[in-house]
């Protein structure tokens, strides 16, 4: 089936990225939401991340302004009937992402494939609220979406080849590098990346070194563009804490233990960047 019109559920952080790259690919894309605030806040964001691409002779003004008109945001769930592709990037809950496929499974043509965009949630579970366990996969996009370049196309056990292959060519489509992989606890970005912040958190919590100087290790030793903690504090330490406990719980290895430092800093709100406070003050 050739894919003409996408649908993105979830208009945060990731779903304007996402509804941003297929709308600059030619895709139109159906951006819903559960409150206009939300849906706002995204078309402003929008606009100003492509304005910044014509800044860069990128693209050009009449690049976005189509690009901008591609996209039709929505609160009524129903409408993404019309969309030939569905990709979820709601908020990380199993139970809001959960009552979304069995939703989405309703309102779909049957030949619908429903992507997810999780960083940490099983896309076996997902699929199996679902009666097309086949056309399930995941679709994870790296943030900011318009400029990362990897995409993680996650294959649950049900998966089928052509759904894959499929998942593959859009990614391609939209400029970006997909790599396979099986369905586990992390996938394989969060699987590796978050052990090594939460290794660095521990270095800092028995005082092998301050937090600049782990930082400095990983960028002058291992050429990172930017330390562990540093990149610990613009994920969220909220966000990372998470995802420790989903490998933790899904490997059952206690080399997953979250650092005692990372669990004290989230109980006093310290969540990074987006909290003015984390290993650094913003
Ligand atoms: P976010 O909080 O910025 O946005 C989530 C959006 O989903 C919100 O606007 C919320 O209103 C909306 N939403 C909640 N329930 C909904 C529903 N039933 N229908 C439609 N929309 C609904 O979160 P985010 O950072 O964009 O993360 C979204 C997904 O992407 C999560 O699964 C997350 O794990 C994953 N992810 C995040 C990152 C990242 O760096 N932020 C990277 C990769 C993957």
């Amino acid at each position: 089936m050739k894919i003409e019109s996408v649908g993105v559920l979830g208009a945060g952080t990731m779903g304007n990225g996402i509804a941003h790259v297929f709308a600059r690919s030619g895709f139109k894309v159906m951006l819903c939401d559960v409150g206009q605030r939300f849906l706002d806040r995204a078309l402003h964001t929008m606009d100003s991340n492509l304005e910044r691409e014509v800044a860069k002779n990128k693209i050009t003004a009449a690049d976005k302004a189509a690009a901008l008109e591609r996209i039709v945001p929505t609160l009524d769930r129903s409408k993404l009937a019309e969309c030939d592709f569905l990709i979820e990037a709601a908020t990380e809950k199993f139970e809001i992402k959960s009552e979304l496929f069995r939703d989405l499974d309703r309102i779909c043509r049957p030949e619908v494939i429903l992507a997810s965009n999780t960083s940490s949630i099983s896309i076996t579970k997902l699929a199996a609220m679902t009666k097309r366990p086949e056309q399930v996969i995941g679709m994870h996009f790296f943030n900011p979406v318009p400029v990362m370049k990897l995409v993680e196309v996650i294959r649950g056990l049900a998966t089928s080849d052509e759904t894959l292959t499929s998942v593959r060519d859009l990614a391609v489509q939209l400029g970006k590098a997909p790599v396979e992989v099986n369905d586990a606890p992390g996938f394989v970005s969060n699987r590796v990346l978050m052990p090594l912040l939460n290794e660095a958190i521990y270095a800092v919590m028995e005082g092998v070194a301050t937090p600049d100087a782990v930082d400095e290790v990983f960028k002058l030793g291992m050429a990172h563009p930017m330390g562990p903690l540093t990149l610990a504090d613009f994920i969220g330490l909220d966000v990372c804490l998470d995802i420790m406990r989903v490998l933790q719980e899904g490997l059952g290895d206690p080399k997953y233990r979250p650092c005692p430092l990372l669990v004290k800093m989230v109980d006093a709100g310290w969540l990074g960047k987006k909290a003015g406070r984390g290993f650094y003050k913003y």
